[in-house]
């Protein structure tokens, strides 16, 4: 997986691509999410990175980012959009990279999980009338937040029912069994050397 990248700081991830959209994407994908059917119209990248990031004291092993790159002065930006398109051909709708120090040492479950994670930041907008789409009849892509930001403590305290978000739906599923099993995640991984090597 890592082959021929000790040094560069970043590498294209085509394979990583090609193995989210098998396994997740996909309509007829080994661990189908129908939360990523709208990234069936999407444009996807992923880069492997060899910088150690953290946030807050928080290892940070995965990012998504929407493109073309925002907050940037003329030249950042079209200097960051020529390496993309360096690297890829074009400027993809989103642009995961992923931590490769803790891909290689991660096991299946989490690696699974951390992609479909970054996958699920890759969202389409919302409007009043639901999912919002462009003149083309392509999805409006957006970054979606996560289902729950809450305190461990305000859950203590005053219970599920008083907390943010979708912390009750977060509670009920955490007390279900996970619907991707080692099972089903040991077919995808039959069809992809990407994990058989991981
Ligand atoms: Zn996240």
């Amino acid at each position: 997986m890592f082959e021929g990248f000790a040094s560069p700081a970043f590498v294209p991830a085509h394979d990583v691509l090609q193995w989210a959209i098998d396994t997740f994407i996909d309509e007829d994908a080994t661990l189908l999410n129908e939360e990523h059917a709208h990234l069936r119209h999407a444009s996807l990248a992923f880069m492997w990175t060899t910088v150690p990031n953290t946030r807050a004291g928080h290892r940070i092993v995965g990012q998504c980012e929407i493109m073309p790159p925002m907050a940037m002065g003329k030249w950042q930006k079209a200097r960051a959009e020529q390496q993309i398109e360096e690297w890829f051909g074009s400027v993809p709708d989103f642009l995961i990279t992923l931590d490769a120090s803790y891909a290689a040492q991660c096991d299946v479950t989490e690696f699974c999980s951390l992609v479909e994670h970054e996958l699920l930041h890759a969202g389409q907008e919302m409007g009043p009338m639901g999912p919002k789409f462009r003149k083309s009849g392509k999805p409006t892509f957006a970054i979606r937040g996560h289902d729950v930001e809450e305190f461990v403590s305000i859950v203590r305290r005053y219970g599920v029912g008083a907390a943010a978000g979708a912390t009750q739906a977060l509670v009920e599923v955490a007390c279900r069994r996970p619907e991707v099993g080692a099972v089903q995640i040991s077919q995808a991984c039959g069809t992809c050397r990407l994990l058989r090597a991981a």
